[in-house]
């Protein structure tokens, strides 16, 4: 094969070399359970003719002024310190392609989000990677240490997969150390379920912070693609620079911001507190689960459980319709899954059926 019969061969050697996230959606999976993708039990049910109002013949507003309006209220920053894009996703490649390149790269610490390192690739950007600590915690003097040539940190909080928060004074001495070096993106994908922890009242005082946030997971709309950056205003008027012209679709706008009025916001807060509830009568049932040998503390929508012969018992929940996360290529989760907090019916059948494996 050449260039001239397989165009692929053409593309930036970068992409030839990508492998692609492996989405939950994308593993597939014939099952009833779906408790692999953090999403939230609950259904969202807007108001269609509110949203059939929209006109589609038309091109969107860029950045729908009502849905920035209603997200910064929410958020408690100004309106011009938020930008809107296609998923929390969208926003992470957003920081990429603005700063980082061949010798201008991304720094993280795994175990975490599996984007940062596949958007870093998908534009060439050399990846370091500082481990977190045992306890869950940023190495920081680690990180200090190895910010030469890097443009963008990556910190998840509370962090995906394990479901531990980062604390507070550690991101603060983060963003000193950044400081004139590298953008430091929090992404705070599940902060609705610890809203105390957030960092984004920080945005004001250091102008090189950037939090991710998303309605993918405690607002119950992963089907609509809809995320958000808060910053300083001249960083969202940069990554302005290189988002698609029209990036979210006006039915998405108008069903967005029915979740961020008071209503919507109110509706979401009490769901969260509901899934908080039910992950601490699941992680506990789970603790008492035999061949279960750890139960990570979690601030999340989620669980991260290491079992004895985990790929076994991963295999028997798929068998049985239960899909969850499988964690092990990361070697510091080495047999473990992730269980997102379903409705209390779904994390019933999930531990029936590993009682009914570790049982035989
Ligand atoms: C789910 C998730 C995202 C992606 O959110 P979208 O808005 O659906 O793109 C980003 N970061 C983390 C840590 C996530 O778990």
């Amino acid at each position: 094969m050449n260039a001239n019969n397989d165009p692929t061969l053409l593309a930036r050697l970068a992409v030839q070399k990508l492998s692609p996230y492996q989405s939950a959606r994308r593993l597939g999976g014939k099952g009833d359970v779906w408790l692999n993708a953090n999403e939230s039990p609950f259904a969202f049910l807007p108001d269609w003719a509110q949203v059939a109002k929209t006109s589609l013949n038309r091109y969107p507003e860029p950045q729908p002024k009502a849905l920035i309006d209603a997200y910064a209220t929410y958020a408690n920053v100004d309106p011009d310190c938020v930008l809107v894009g296609r998923g929390a996703d969208e926003i992470l490649e957003l920081v990429v392609r603005a700063f980082c390149d061949e010798s201008d790269g991304v720094l993280y610490c795994p175990p975490t989000y599996g984007m940062y390192a596949i958007s870093a690739q998908t534009y060439g950007a050399p990846t370091k990677t500082v481990p977190l600590r045992a306890d869950g915690g940023l190495d920081l003097p680690a990180i200090e240490a190895n910010l030469d040539g890097v443009k963008a940190i990556f910190v998840c909080n509370p962090n995906n997969p394990t479901g531990a928060p980062v604390a507070r004074e550690d991101i603060v001495r983060l963003l000193e150390s950044a400081q004139g070096k590298a953008i430091v993106v929090v992404d705070e994908a599940y902060i609705e379920f610890c809203p105390e922890r957030s960092v984004a009242d920080l945005i004001g005082r250091y102008r090189h912070l950037l939090v991710a946030r998303t309605l993918s997971k405690a607002f119950a709309l992963a089907g609509v693609r809809c995320g958000f950056a808060l910053a300083s205003p001249p960083l969202i008027a940069l990554l302005q620079k290189t988002l698609a012209p029209y990036p979210v679709a006006g039915v998405v706008a108008a069903i967005a911001e029915q979740a961020l009025s008071a209503k919507g916001v109110a509706q979401m807060q009490a769901r969260a507190a509901q899934i908080v509830a039910w992950r601490k009568d699941f992680a506990q049932a789970l603790q008492k689960t035999p061949r279960v040998t750890k139960v990570y503390p979690s601030c999340a929508n989620f669980v991260l459980v290491r079992i004895e012969s985990m790929q076994e018992a991963f295999d028997f929940l798929w068998s049985q319709g239960v899909i969850v996360r499988n964690q092990s290529h990361v070697a510091a989760l080495r047999d473990c899954v992730r269980f997102s907090v379903g409705a209390p019916s779904e994390n019933a059948r999930a531990l029936t059926v590993l009682q009914q494996w570790s049982a035989q």
